[in-house]
Parts: C-alpha cells; structure tokens; sequence
C-alpha cells in the first residue's frame, strides 16, 4: 500500500543493499567490506570525539579534514568536498551537474545506485553495452554526452580502465561532467586525481567503506575542480548542512594519517585476492581479472542462483544481480586467508571438482 506517498517516490525503485544478517553467523563476502578491523589510530580517535564536543553541531565545512586530504592527495583544500559515504556526494553530483535535457551516459554492468538516482533525480541516461569480455567501452562512452558516469574499478565486474582511458574519456565529453567513482581504486588501480588539475569537467569520488575499513562510520570525498567541489557545497546546503558528524571527521582523519596501516591492510587484501582467483581458476572457474576487492566469476553447467543458494547453505553471502547479461556471475568479496580457504572448500563441493 502506498497511501499518501508522493507521486515521485511511489514510482521509485529504490536500490537494494547487500544483506546485513542479524539471525545466524555467516561468512560475509557480499557487501565488499574490509575484512580488517580500522587503524587502530581511527579508533582512538573515534573514542576521544565521543565526548564533551557532541553538544556543538560539527564544522559545516570539514575544514581539518578536508586539509588532510589534500595532503594527502596533493591536492588543494578547496579542490575537496566530504559527504557521507561516497553514495551520497553521488547523489549531490547527479544533482549538481546534470539536467534531464541532455542524456547522461554509464555502462550497462555497473553499480545499480547510478540507475536509481538517474530516475531518482529525473535525469535520462543511456546505458552502453559492455565488450564482450565486460571491459567498459570506452568508445561508446566518448562524444557529446550530457554527463559520464564511470566506477574505475568497474563493479561487479572488478576491472579497471587504465590512465590514459580514463583521460581519453575525460577529453572526449569537454561540455560534460565526467564523474569517475573509484571506490576500490586502492586495490591495485590508477587513481584519475592527477587529472582534476588539467580538467575542469572531472570528479573523482572516493570512500572509506572499503580499503580503510570505515564502511560503519558513513564517510567519503570528492575531489575536483574548485568549480565543481562548490556546486558540490550548494547541493549540500539546500539539503542538510552537516553531513559529516563529529565523529566521523575525526575518524577519517586519523585514518588518511596512519598510512602504514592502510598499506598493510590493502596489501593483505590484493595478495589474498590474486591467490583466490588462482585457485578458482583451478577448480573451473572463470575469473574476471580484478583490481578491486572482489571477484567476479562464473561456473560453465552451474547457474549463478544455485552456486549462491548453495553457499547461503553453507553460511556464506554472496552478491548476484539478476540483469540476464550476469545472472549466472557471482561477486565475491575478499575476505581473510582463513575465510578464503572455507570459501574454496565450499565451492569445490559445490562444483564437484
Ligand atoms: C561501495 C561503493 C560505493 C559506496 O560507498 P559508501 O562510501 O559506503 O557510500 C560507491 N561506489 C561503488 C562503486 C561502491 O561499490
């Protein structure tokens, strides 16, 4: 029943997240967390902004922060937006830089949110096959659109475009916002933000959910052309001025500080990911090749929905999509050694291999 609701959301399909399970203990690769705990530094200070200070309201502008991201990005202060989560500062972009006139463009097999708020906001998109081995057509993407939107890695299929596609990309849409959302581009790809100094028309969207272990704490940012990153702010401020609490600033920041960290706990996960995807490739498996912290892969004779169903029986959560194009692919995030050995055990079982 949908009385009362607005016309607008009554049409809404709203975007579906990965199953959080509260009645039994699973093994969970389905929603691509870090399968490592945060830097303990993130930690420490998450504890120490829980106090006195949650009486203020939080800096509106994030302004420590957002000068610990350009430091660490080599980037300006004022070329750095933070929001909460990267799905929201993607929501403000198609927001800000989009109108209904002119079609925006994304692959066919990518994240489903940017579907979701292209109805959500009204916008009209063209969704471009992929090459037949599901790398993005970058071709298909170039020319006289109304907006790009790129996931560089690519999700769920794990692949990256390189630099220079990127670039090539950028180039080609002068008139048009490209949006690249690398949210996995620390697990092994090259990250577009070298490019925001040449390209006024460039927004590279990014997040602590996965490579640094904060998926709880609601945090990401964008860095871009001042232009852009205040088109950013506008959005905001006619929505909620603070998006960013206390808590989280403060998280993130030490996180970005404690580098030693991030690079152990990225390095762990790349390293655990190219061996699984060995030995899957052994048991029979066909496996996309992934930058990201996941795994796309498919079983010739077995359908997606029974290798999913199958190991929900054994205790493990996977992701599938049911678009006729992947349906019989499955997207395995990489967890620890051990859950990776339990993992293989299952689906070697399963394969009868
Ligand atoms: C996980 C994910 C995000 C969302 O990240 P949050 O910062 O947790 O909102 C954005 N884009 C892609 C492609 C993702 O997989």
């Amino acid at each position: 029943m949908k009385e009362f609701w607005s016309k607008r959301i009554r049409e809404m399909t709203p975007y579906v997240p990965g199953e959080q399970p509260r009645d039994r203990i699973f093994i969970k690769l389905n929603t691509n967390e870090c399968p490592y705990p945060p830097s303990p530094r993130a930690l420490e200070a998450i504890r120490a902004a829980a106090g006195d200070g949650l009486r203020l309201y939080p800096d509106p502008e994030c302004l420590e922060l957002r000068q610990t991201i350009a430091r660490r990005y080599r980037v300006s202060q004022n070329q750095v937006f933070v929001g909460n989560g990267s799905d929201e500062i993607l929501a403000f972009a198609f927001q800000a830089f989009f109108d209904p006139e002119r079609e925006i463009v994304f692959p066919r097999v990518s994240y489903s949110f940017y579907p979701v708020y292209t109805q959500y906001f009204g916008l009209n998109c063209r969704r471009v096959e992929m090459n037949p081995d599901f790398s993005v057509p970058v071709d298909a993407l170039c020319g006289d659109n109304g907006g790009v939107v790129l996931a560089n890695p690519n999700a769920p299929t794990g692949m990256a475009l390189t630099l220079d596609e990127v670039e090539r990309l950028v180039q080609s849409n002068p008139q048009a916002v490209v949006i690249v959302d690398e949210a996995y581009v620390d697990f092994g790809a090259d990250s577009a933000v070298p490019l925001i100094q040449s390209y006024p028309n460039l927004l590279v969207v990014q997040t602590a959910s996965k490579s640094r272990a904060l998926a709880g704490l609601r945090v990401g940012w964008a860095m871009g052309n001042s232009n852009l990153i205040n088109a950013l702010r506008c959005v905001r401020d006619c929505f909620n001025s603070y998006t960013v609490d206390r808590v989280a600033a403060a998280g993130l920041k030490a996180a970005m500080e404690d580098e030693g960290y991030f690079q152990s706990i990225r390095g762990r996960v790349m390293a655990a990911r190219d061996k699984t995807a060995r030995r899957l490739s052994d048991l029979g498996f066909t496996v996309l090749p992934s930058r990201a912290n996941f795994l796309f892969v498919t079983y010739p004779g077995l359908s997606g929905a029974a290798l999913q169903d199958g190991l929900r029986e054994k205790g493990i959560l996977v992701r599938r999509w049911d678009d006729p194009v992947i349906a019989d692919w499955l997207r395995i995030t990489v967890g620890t050694d051990q859950e990776m050995d339990v993992l293989l055990r299952a689906l070697s079982e399963l394969t009868g291999a």
